[in-house]
């Protein structure tokens, strides 16, 4: 893993750090750098941490960065993350990364935070006639569903792996993929996630005939 010593960063202040949903937390801090819609950026709060990467969820004309992100129990970075205050430092690299040549008509299969390139990408005004399938364990964790819902309208199908049959597919993303009546072999598909969601999705999608050309992904890690 990359060091702090290796890459570029600023020292900012946090703005806000406020908890959406159990466990899920957007950081906002002042934007001193333009980003593309879909880049990522390295945070941090000390160099004895190496830098952990988040997609930036802000719409590019905002002037401030967000970041949505999880605390992992067991984690290095985030339990620390989820305590800071207004005006604590955090480390900041600039935005980098290119999972922004969106290509129109899209199909977003992403599971998790995999969500968060897709929103920063939809509300810049980017990933026009996107379909959105989005994989979560309980309802709780759709992020975002009310704009995605009043956006997308049949176009966002969510997959909720822990959920009762009702109003929601219940399975995973590669579940809902595999049986998907409506599968256009000839739009483009960007997926996000865990590597194991986006091979075994990658894996299905190349069953089904799409062609390797017209599968992008970003692996969360
Ligand atoms: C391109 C990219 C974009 C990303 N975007 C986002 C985003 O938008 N939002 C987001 O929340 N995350 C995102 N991530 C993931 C993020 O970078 C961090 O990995 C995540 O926040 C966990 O950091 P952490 O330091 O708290 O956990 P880590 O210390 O990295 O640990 C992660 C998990 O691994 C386990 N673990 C750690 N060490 C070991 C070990 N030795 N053996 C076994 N298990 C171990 C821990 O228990 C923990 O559950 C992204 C990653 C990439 C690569």
């Amino acid at each position: 893993m990359t060091s702090w010593n290796e890459i570029p960063y600023d020292i900012q202040q946090v703005i806000s750090n406020t908890a959406i949903a159990p466990g899920a937390y957007i950081l906002k801090f002042k934007k001193n750098n333009p980003f593309i819609a879909g880049q990522v950026l390295a945070l941090g709060v000390t160099k004895d941490i190496e830098p952990r990467y988040y997609s930036i969820v802000s719409v590019e004309n905002d002037e401030l960065i967000s970041i949505l992100y999880t605390e992992r129990v067991e984690g290095k970075l985030t339990p620390t993350l989820s305590l800071l205050k207004p005006g604590d430092n955090i480390m900041v690299s600039k935005p980098f990364e290119t999972f922004t040549q969106v290509k129109p008509s899209p199909v977003f299969s992403v599971a998790g935070m995999g969500i968060v390139p897709f929103m920063s990408m939809l509300l810049s005004g980017k990933a026009k006639g996107a379909t959105l399938i989005h994989g979560a364990h309980y309802p709780k964790y759709f992020y975002y569903s009310n704009i995605l819902t009043n956006t997308l309208g049949v176009n966002y199908i969510r997959c909720c792996s822990r959920c009762q049959p009702g109003c929601l597919f219940v399975g995973r993303v590669t579940d809902f993929v595999k049986q998907w009546n409506d599968l256009d072999v000839n739009r483009p598909y960007y997926l996000c996630g865990s590597a194991e969601m986006v091979v075994e999705t990658r894996d299905i999608l190349i069953s089904r005939g799409v062609p390797v050309s017209n599968i992008n992904s970003e692996l969360y890690f």
